[in-house]
């Protein structure tokens, strides 16, 4: 099965989509345009990456050459697939007389008229700047500061966003179980979509069963591991890359795929969505190419022994003192 089905909308999402987070501004036009030409009908975006007017002329360029038909793109109908167009509220727009001019931003942004997918990108919420301060520390006191916003009054204007037909479908990004549970003590709507850091150094097996259970897609962001945090924390420096893994080495070559592809693969195989970030044509296809082959029992045994509860996107490194999930 090349799709999860969402809940609510019965909407059919791509496993696997391009991740878009630090692509460039100068390269992410040709980027977008370059993955939709090689097959991915899924993207990963969000304000805070700072790329959607370019992510936007990629779809628009993909689509005015006919790569992809507007409707083909973003099908509404739900027995088709779903191709989507996935992107994030960002956290100082929590407030909730802020996230309709947020999200008309983003949508203005990406010269769209809706989004197939809108999620909060954290449970963060945080002081309003201005419309261009996107960002998690005050830049002059280098603090934190946590804007008295319930994320239920988001999660209200997510679910209007939906009324309004401008998001077919809402969820929620670096939730963990407690915060889902009273979220669904009042939604309207259930989030579609759990995205969240998961590879094998961190594996969450009892979040990612227990939101499925829910009747929520879970969607695995950074299945490389530490490789995009190098620049960022030391913890990402200081470990073993998953991609050399000897584990991960060896299984690839028994089964002749790449490291990658077995990384991508474990997550597929759960039923969770992955987003692969690469600027790198032949390493986009690569990617692309999970569906049609199975780790075994002894792949999946040997994998499940290398996690190591290791968080690379953690709030502690952006000023949060304490852990949320
Ligand atoms: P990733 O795990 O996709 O890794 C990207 C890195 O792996 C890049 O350095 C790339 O050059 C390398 N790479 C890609 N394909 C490769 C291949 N086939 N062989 C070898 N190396 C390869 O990292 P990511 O960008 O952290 O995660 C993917 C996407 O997830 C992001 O682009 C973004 O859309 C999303 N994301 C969401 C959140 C969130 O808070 N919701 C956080 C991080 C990322």
């Amino acid at each position: 099965m090349s799709h999860i089905t969402l809940n609510r909308t019965h909407d059919l999402m791509p496993k696997v989509g391009y991740g878009l987070w630090k692509i460039p501004n100068e390269d992410a036009e040709e980027a977008v345009y370059n993955a939709i030409k090689i097959g991915y009908r899924l993207l990963d975006g969000a304000a805070v990456y700072g790329n959607e007017v370019e992510v936007g002329r990629g779809i628009k360029k993909a689509i005015s050459e006919g790569i992809v038909k507007r409707e083909d793109l973003f099908a509404r109908n739900s027995h088709r697939k779903l191709n989507a167009v996935v992107t994030k509220l960002w956290n100082n727009f929590h407030h909730k007389d802020r996230v309709r001019p947020a999200f008309d931003r983003q949508l203005k942004d990406l010269g769209l008229d809706y989004v197939d997918l809108y999620l909060i990108h954290f449970p963060v919420p945080l002081a309003y700047v201005n419309d261009n301060t996107l960002g998690w520390a005050d830049e002059k006191t280098n603090e934190l500061i946590i804007e008295n916003s319930p994320i239920q009054d988001t999660w209200r204007e997510l679910e209007k966003l939906v009324d309004a037909k401008l998001a077919r479908n809402i969820g929620i990004s670096n939730f963990n179980v407690q915060t889902i549970l009273d979220l669904l003590t009042y939604c309207k709507y259930k989030p579609a979509v759990l995205q969240v850091e998961l590879h094998p150094y961190l594996q969450q097996p009892r979040l990612v069963k227990w939101v499925q259970a829910q009747g929520i897609a879970v969607m695995a962001y950074s299945s490389f591991g530490p490789v995009s945090y190098l620049e960022m924390t030391e913890e990402a420096k200081s470990t073993p890359p998953l991609l050399e893994n000897k584990v991960i080495v060896a299984i690839a070559n028994k089964h002749n795929k790449t490291p990658s592809q077995v990384l991508l693969r474990w997550s597929v195989q759960k039923d969770v969505i992955v987003i692969p970030k690469s600027l790198n044509p032949d390493r986009m296809r690569n990617n692309l190419d999970v569906l049609d082959w199975s780790l075994d029992e002894e792949d999946l045994k040997e994998i499940a022994g290398l996690d190591q509860k290791l968080r690379f996107n953690d709030t502690v490194s952006y000023g949060l003192s304490l852990p949320l999930w």
